[in-house]
């Protein structure tokens, strides 16, 4: 069962995403006027946001509550 969503990363775009806590594990890509997240497991790459119910969600062990990875496209 999935967990409800909630505000766990007020630091990030869509607070309430699961991605957020998901052991996928997601990525930021930034670029100068957005933030998206790049899923590796979805189809479509990057999910619609805020992504509130995920057949592939798997939540993050508490062991492994490091920040997600981030990156910067090149430009
Ligand atoms: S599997 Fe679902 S919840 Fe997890 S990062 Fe991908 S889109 Fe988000």
């Amino acid at each position: 069962m999935e967990e409800p969503p909630r505000a766990v990363r007020p630091d990030l775009p869509f607070p309430t995403s699961l991605c957020h806590r998901c052991a996928a594990p997601p990525t930021y890509v930034r670029t100068p006027r957005s933030v998206f997240i790049l899923c590796p497991l979805v189809p479509e790459r990057y999910p619609r946001q805020p992504v509130l119910e995920c057949r592939w969600f798997r939540p993050t062990p508490p062991s492994e509550g490091s920040p997600p990875d981030e990156r910067r496209p090149r430009t």
